[in-house]
């Protein structure tokens, strides 16, 4: 018999197995030596009082015997002389839809503009080390795509629990933990996501799915309102219907889908800073104790939304125990991120916090139509990059100083490897995401309190957090409004934010590339 319970604990005794056991076994009233095993299945914490307690559901397996399992593995058959289609970005959209093309039936061939997820790493230890951004090879680009050098965070804001947890289940094939089902926010951590990656692509081939690295889509070859196809830059062509999966970054594919006349529209995004606080203030903050997280504890987490001068500002892409990483995709940009490694263990803990943007908010970038936003974002991002000295070193301010309007004379060490400069982010940011961010985070700063603070440091310019423009497509069909065989994917087209949300994205494009296909 299985039964299933919820407990509510201390930290300390949620982390002893036999604590939990039997805490669970009392609560259902069964004699603790009919359980075989037990298995936690949700985990999330508590720290809304002053004792935090973790909420654990548990199901217990009484006389019965565990199943193995802990997920649901999924059958790939060999696509090799199956029909084709192609997909373009290795990001997760591109990589969940080319393993669900294969379930369905279809070869992918993945053309990829960035090196294997491997061979990436030299290139970011570059842009730290030597100030250098490769066009191809860099925190956004490459196999695996933005999300790989990332928190790996897996929690995403869409209900649909059934293809989320089938999302979670294919990263466990892949060799993800088992605990990323059960934690209420899973997260897999940048040491660990490389070797899943890897796995995901050795999936795809040895089930006869094709791999390009290394090959830059330059443009789509289009016929009569209808996709051929895709040009590299090497002058490589692959026929068949197109998946576009490149990601929010790629300038380059939305100033070359303008030329080619695929249709865009305009979209929201939001655009702030990276605020990098101590992560013990965090802790102290967030489990209300001077000692911090403690013992059992993992490294605290904060999110808040809130409203000024009409606009949302709000926390993005939180990173406890994590680093503010440099995430520009080509020459003269300075952008922001953050990461996180699987144990969170680092001294600070990071966050964007960030002011929502649309396109009539800067009347001045009218001129552009559609690219508007893009065009803000490129212009702010070159800023940054002058105000760091023309290098990845970032433009930063204490956060009081910020609230103050006063540039900060000195500044606490930072996690962010280049290397941080001293400027006044209130005086050259565009005044309408300054004003309010400082009235956002006051705000804020009467709720979390502690948080505002000389020791937290903003870098400048978080501007990466959505796509700029929309590649409109049928929301039944997926395919372009347009262009029939073309059906653009994931983040960069506007559908999807986050690593599961645009996995799920790639899922979905690939069944409906199925139904005209098949
Ligand atoms: C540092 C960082 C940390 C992040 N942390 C998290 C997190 O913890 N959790 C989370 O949910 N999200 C996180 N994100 C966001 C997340 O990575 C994205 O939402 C997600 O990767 C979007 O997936 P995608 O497949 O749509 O696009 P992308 O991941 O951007 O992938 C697009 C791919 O297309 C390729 N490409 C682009 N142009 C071309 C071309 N012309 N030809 C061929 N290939 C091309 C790119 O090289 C890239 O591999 C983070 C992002 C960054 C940068």
């Amino acid at each position: 018999m299985q039964l299933e319970t919820d407990l509510r604990l201390n930290p300390k005794d949620a982390s002893d197995p036999e604590k939990v056991k039997s805490a669970a076994a009392s609560k259902v009233s069964a004699a603790i030596n009919d359980i075989r095993s037990f298995r936690v299945i949700r985990r999330s914490i508590d720290a809304r009082q002053r004792n935090i307690l973790i909420n654990l559901r548990v199901r217990l397996y009484i006389n019965e015997q565990e199943p193995e399992n802990t997920f649901e593995s999924i059958y790939y058959p060999n696509v090799k002389d199956a029909p084709h289609a192609v997909i373009v970005g290795a990001g997760p959209a591109g990589i969940f839809a080319a393993l669900r093309l294969i379930e369905l039936g279809i070869k992918p061939i993945v053309i990829e503009r960035g090196k294997t997820v491997r061979e990436r790493k030299t290139d970011l230890a570059k842009i730290s080390r030597e100030h250098t951004v490769d066009n191809d090879s860099n925190y956004c680009f490459g196999e695996g795509g933005a999300g790989t050098y990332s928190d790996g965070k897996l929690y995403t804001r869409s209900k649909k629990r059934g293809n989320i947890e089938k999302i979670l289940n294919v990263l466990c094939q892949h060799g993800a933990g088992a605990d990323i089902l059960v934690d209420a926010h899973p997260h897999i951590g940048t040491d660990k996501l490389p070797a899943i990656i890897e796995q995901m692509r050795e999936q795809i081939i040895a089930s006869g799915g094709e791999v390009y690295f290394e090959t830059r889509m330059e443009s789509l070859l289009i016929e009569d309102k209808k996709v051929k196809g895709i040009r590299a830059h090497n002058g490589k062509t692959f026929y068949g219907h197109v998946i576009l999966a490149t990601g929010h970054s790629a300038r380059d594919v939305y100033y070359m889908l303008n030329e080619q006349d695929v249709k865009l529209e305009p979209k929201s995004l939001a655009i702030g800073v990276r605020v990098e606080h101590p992560s013990l203030l965090i802790d102290q903050i967030q489990y209300h104790s001077p000692e911090g997280r403690g013992e059992y504890l993992p490294a605290a987490e904060y999110s808040f939304v809130t409203q000024a001068g009409g606009r949302g500002v709000y926390s993005f892409c939180m990173c406890p125990g994590g680093i503010v990483v440099p995430a520009a995709s080509g020459s003269k940009q300075l952008v922001v991120n953050g990461m996180s490694p699987s144990n969170r263990g680092s001294k600070w803990s990071n966050s964007g916090v960030v002011v929502e943007v649309h396109p009539e908010d800067f009347p001045e970038y009218k001129e552009y139509g559609e690219m508007a936003l893009l065009k803000l974002q490129e212009d702010i991002e070159e800023k940054a990059w002058h105000e760091g000295g023309k290098k990845q070193t970032a433009p930063a301010q204490r956060l009081y100083d910020f609230i103050n309007k006063r540039k900060s004379n000195t500044l606490p060490l930072t996690s962010y490897a280049p290397g941080i400069v001293s400027s006044p982010l209130h005086e050259w940011m565009p005044a309408f995401i300054t004003e309010r961010l400082r009235e956002g985070l006051q705000k804020i700063g009467k709720n979390l309190k502690g948080y505002l603070t000389n020791d937290a440091i903003m870098l400048a310019v978080e501007s990466r957090t959505s796509s700029p423009v929309r590649i409109v497509r049928d929301k039944e069909t997926y395919e372009h409004i347009e262009i029939k065989g073309l059906f653009p994917c994931g983040e960069g087209a506007g559908y999807a934010g986050g690593i599961v949300s645009a996995a799920m994205d790639g899922e979905k494009c690939a069944e409906a590339l199925a139904r005209i296909l098949l």
